[in-house]
Formats: structure tokens, sequence, C-alpha cells
């Protein structure tokens, strides 16, 4: 690439890309996206994007909780308020055994200083959520949850990006990365999508070259692929998490509800459809940079969300997708420096939940390149926990 010089090639333009490239353009440093396919392609323009520190892995709460009060601010970070709303996120009990968990989970918390979940009981769960099915008898609940609207965060993330100087390419694939002196030489293949910063179309095959100090590997489902041409032999594994979207109903829910033990997630969009996801897994392929429903599977999601809403047994489901994510084998996602690469930053695997993360690691990434260290909470998110041998059991 002739006549740009940048300070940080950041690979994969998914939110992640993004808002690591925003907080390092405002903190000064000349910074280019670099993206395969186009902003949003993959996980982050498939999210369901709640916004959830309910259940979060002790290893990622601090993190989450730090970003929670970006969330909560987020207009004064990208000028617009991405379509979120704070109304709570809800874990719903069934059986008293599933409430007992919840109760033990928010003493431990508690009884760790943190106050950002608590318990309410059947009488408080009917107020907020009058829709719930008689049988549910309790529930935990962060009242300080929420959702956002990933479509209008990716566009507010990106003119953010844009305004501070950031340079988007799109239908630009990284092929290599090799070391070039103290510096990366990073390869990229050029596909048949306009370059939208210059004007002008690349010619479909055309590859380049960009020689940068430092490199941030958030390229998705593919990172795993980036680590290792640096040397990094990360284990990753692939989600291809599901999504059915209903038509639009009456408003009839304002908080986020999951059901303890199933997998649900099921919230009301602001134009009224239902948003019905929890994690199902569809068929990922890796290669062909794509993922594949499956209804039968779907089904046991429509089924769980008719148990916890009743009144819902008879709409109309109008949309399902998958999209693709890496996830690691304890679920927590890498942020942090290369293992074995100076000057090159992963942060991806965020396993399902990485939405909610997005305002804060690209703040972490920005602290660790412009001065090499970071008060936030990314301690037990480094990759070599993963690179060492799992467990014998786990092995096994
Ligand atoms: C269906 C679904 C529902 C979800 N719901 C939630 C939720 O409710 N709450 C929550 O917190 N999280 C949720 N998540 C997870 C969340 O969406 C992701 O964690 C987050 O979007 C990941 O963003 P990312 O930027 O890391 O990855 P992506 O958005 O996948 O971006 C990675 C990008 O890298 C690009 N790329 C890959 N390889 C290369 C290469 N060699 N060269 C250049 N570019 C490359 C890809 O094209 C892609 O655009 C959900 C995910 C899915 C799929």
């Amino acid at each position: 690439m002739s006549g740009a010089v940048f300070d940080v090639a950041v690979i994969g333009g998914g939110l992640h890309g993004l808002s690591a490239a925003l907080h390092l353009g405002r903190a000064g440093k000349r910074v280019i996206v670099l993206e395969r396919a186009w902003v949003g392609r993959h996980a982050s323009g498939a999210s369901a994007a709640g916004v959830r520190t309910l259940n979060r892995d002790l290893g990622e709460l601090d993190l989450a909780l730090e970003s929670m009060e970006m969330w909560h601010n987020i207009a004064s970070l990208v000028d617009d308020e991405c379509g979120f709303h704070a109304h709570g996120q809800i874990c719903v009990a069934e059986h008293p055994g599933s409430l007992s968990e919840l109760e033990e989970r928010v003493a431990r918390l508690k009884g760790l200083g943190y106050t950002h979940e608590a318990i309410i009981d059947v009488r408080e769960l009917r107020r907020r959520v009058p829709a719930i099915s008689a049988h549910c008898i309790g529930a935990s609940i962060a009242p300080r949850d929420g959702a956002a609207d990933p479509h209008r965060t990716l566009a507010a993330f990106r003119r953010s990006a844009q305004a501070a100087g950031v340079v988007i390419r799109e239908g630009c694939g990284v092929r290599g990365i090799a070391r070039h002196g103290q510096d990366w030489s990073i390869e990229m293949e050029s596909s048949a999508v306009a370059d939208g910063e210059r004007g002008s179309a690349q010619a479909h095959g055309q590859t380049s070259t960009l020689v940068v100090p430092f490199v941030v590997n958030a390229a998705g489902a593919w990172s795993g692929r980036i680590a290792a041409m640096v040397g990094d032999d990360i284990p990753l594994d692939t989600k291809a998490s599901m999504m059915i979207v209903s038509e639009r109903l009456a408003p009839m829910i304002e908080p986020v509800v999951g059901i303890m033990g199933r997998s649900l997630s099921f919230k009301q969009s602001d134009q009224g459809t239902l948003v019905i996801g929890g994690g199902l897994q569809g068929i990922p392929d890796l290669n062909a940079e794509s993922s594949a429903v499956r209804m039968g599977v779907l089904s046991k999601g429509a089924r769980a969300a008719t148990d916890l809403f009743p009144c819902v047994r008879d709409i109309r489901i109008v949309r399902v997708w998958s999209g693709l994510e890496a996830k690691t084998r304890d679920m927590l996602p890498v942020v942090g420096p290369a293992v074995n690469a100076p000057g090159v930053f992963h942060a991806f695997g965020y396993s399902g939940h990485g939405f909610q993360l997005v305002p804060v690691v690209g703040a972490a990434l920005t602290d660790l390149i412009v001065s090499g260290s970071t008060r936030r909470a990314i301690g037990a998110l480094n990759a070599q926990r993963l690179m060492a041998s799992p467990p014998a059991e786990v092995a096994a």
C-alpha cells in the first residue's frame, strides 16, 4: 500500500475491531482497519446485542462492570445512544432447585462485594414481566443490564472511528504476517468490494503489503488463524449461534429474560419484534465463511420461549439466522498481548457474549499499545492460559 503510513493495523471490522480503532484514533494513533468482507459481516452484525452482566464469569466480571458504566454513557463515546435501553436482564427459575442455585450465586457475589445482581420473588417477577408463565417462581436480576441495537451500534462505532481519522478498508483480507525488523509486514488480498475510503474499486485478487509496528487481531471466528501467523497457537472452537425473530407485536416485555438451566434469551425490540436466542447452535463452516441454521434445534428455543410466555404460542416467525464466532475452552475471551509476537495484541474468543464488552476492550487495548500497561481487569484473559496443555480430565 503506497503513500499511507499507519501505526496500527486492526484486523477485523467487527465491533471489537472498530472499538479498538476508535480508542486508538482518539489517542492519536494512525489506524487502518483491514476487513475481509464488510464491516459487521459476521458476529457483530448477527448479534442479539444483549448488554449483560447477569451470570457473568468472575474472570471477566470486573471488565464487564466497567463496560456497563460505559454503556450507560455510550453517547459520550460514539455520539449515539446505539438503541441501548437498561430495562434489566432477568434469569427466571422454574423449579425450587433452580431458584436455590440463583440464590447461592447472588449470596456468593455479595460475599465478594458485588451488588449488581439481586433475587426477586414471584410477585416482583410478575410486576416486571406480566406475561410470564404462572409456573415461574422467582428470578435473579441485574437491573442496570439491557440491550442495544447491533446495527445502530455498528454505524455509530464506524462513524466515530472515521471521525477520529481511522481508515477502514473493506474487501481486504489478511493472508500472512511476517516480522519486518522491529515492525510487522502484513500481506493482504483485496476482493471485489469497493474501497470506500479512496473512492476506487480494487481489482479482485490484487495483493499488497503494509508495514506497521502494532497489530490488533480482532478477526472473530478466524482469530486463531491470525494468531498462528505470528506464532501463537491458541486452540479455539467455533460457535454458530442462532436467532429467531417474530412478526411485530404490541409492547409486551421490557427486560431481557432467560431461564436458569435452559438455552433462552427473550426480548422485544423497539420495532415490536420478539428477538429469541440464547446460544442454540447451527453448523459453522469457517472455510466457506458461513454457517447454516438447524431448524430442529431452533424449535427447542421456540419451545422454551412458549413455555415461558404462553401468550406467544401462535405468533409468526419471520426470520432466522446464525452467526460465526470463536469459542474458548473456558468461555472467556482472549484480550491482551500476543505471547510470541511483540507489538501484536489479541481481542477475540468472546464465546457468545462479546457485544457487552465492546466499549471497554478497545480502551484496554489502547492502554496497552499507547502506554504498555492497563489498569483494566484483563488479567484472567491472557492467551497463555489456553496455550498451556489443558488439564488431563479435559484433554481425555
Ligand atoms: C447470533 C448471535 C447472538 C449474539 N448475542 C449476543 C448478546 O446478546 N450479547 C453479547 O454480549 N454478545 C452476543 N453475541 C456475541 C457478539 O456478537 C460477539 O462477541 C461480537 O460481535 C464479536 O465481535 P468481533 O468484532 O470480535 O467479531 P466479528 O464481528 O465476527 O468481526 C470479526 C471480523 O474479522 C473479519 N476477518 C476475519 N478474518 C480476517 C482476515 N484474515 N482479514 C481481514 N478480516 C478478517 C471478519 O470478516 C469479521 O468481519 C452474539 C453472537 C451471535 C453470533
